[in-house]
């Protein structure tokens, strides 16, 4: 599933090739997506219209229209955009193709279809940002708002981690590698942590996001770049996946626990 990193490795690619650019139209498949604007909604706010700017938030991109309106997609589970020069390959599961002008095709697949293309007109704010947290990297984000976000709950640090409603586009991946980077045990409850813990763990945060957009991302299963390229983060996740191997630092076996559902990798011996 793309998290932050592979979302901002997207737009860095896509930006340089498409603000400027106006979009001629938009064609699409029979099934729709979880979330999906109409054709007649797309066509009408997009045709005719320069895109001025690319944006990230979360794992959510934003594509600011002249005119006014916003193009938001989320790529959910399996959500790919490849952006080349027409005719579009007969790839499966391509949903939904931009034609741009001077011709090339902005192309989203989705073999799950979990993912999300929807428009908003002019002034009206795109909902689901409501629930999107803080940006890692971002100022407001420091130890002690951290702490400040953690008083009072029992609850994991890695399920704190998760929640994007807190800390925005961190996803499993990460959050497994940022506490490993950090020295935190998955399950300690937030509230017990310490702002030098804190601090660890946002540095690790930053730390691991930067060298994984650095690397364009991880590929484990779908992900693949603007340009249809793997990432090449996977080579460097310390615990993530590697349950059984020895630790990089102790020598000693990853473990794997579950929580809310999810693996979690870490190493008795280097998180405590
Ligand atoms: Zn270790």
């Amino acid at each position: 599933m793309p998290e932050l990193p592979e979302v901002e490795v997207i737009r860095r690619g896509l930006a340089p090739e498409l603000e400027g650019r106006r979009f001629l139209t938009v064609h699409g498949g029979d099934k729709s997506l979880r979330r999906q604007s109409s054709l007649k909604e797309l066509r009408h706010w997009l045709a005719g219209r320069r895109l001025i700017a690319l944006r990230r938030r979360g794992k959510y991109l934003l594509f600011d229209l002249e005119g006014g309106a916003t193009l938001l997609i989320h790529l959910g589970m399996t959500g790919r955009l490849m952006l080349g020069p027409p005719p579009s390959p007969t790839l499966p599961h391509v949903h939904l193709v931009f034609c741009l002008e001077g011709g090339l095709e902005l192309r989203f697949q989705d073999t799950r279809r979990f993912g999300q293309v929807l428009i908003f007109p002019p002034g009206a704010k795109p909902y689901p940002l409501d629930q999107v947290g803080r940006e890692p990297f971002s100022r407001q984000v420091t130890p002690a708002w951290l702490a400040e976000m953690a008083r009072g709950r029992s609850r994991p640090v890695k399920n704190f981690l998760l929640d994007s409603r807190m800390l925005a586009g961190i996803g499993n991946i990460y959050a497994c590698e940022i506490l490993f980077a950090a020295g935190i045990h998955p399950a300690a409850p937030v509230s017990r942590l310490s702002l030098e813990q804190w601090d660890r763990a946002l540095k690790g945060t930053r730390r691991i996001l930067r060298a994984a957009i650095r690397r364009g991302g991880t590929t484990i299963n779908d992900y693949l770049n603007s340009r249809g390229e793997q990432g090449l983060f996977q080579l460097e996740l310390k615990v993530y996946g590697r349950e059984g191997e020895p630790c990089g630092r102790c020598g000693r076996p990853i473990e794997r626990l579950t929580q809310a559902g999810r693996s979690t990798f870490f190493c008795a011996v280097c998180q405590e």
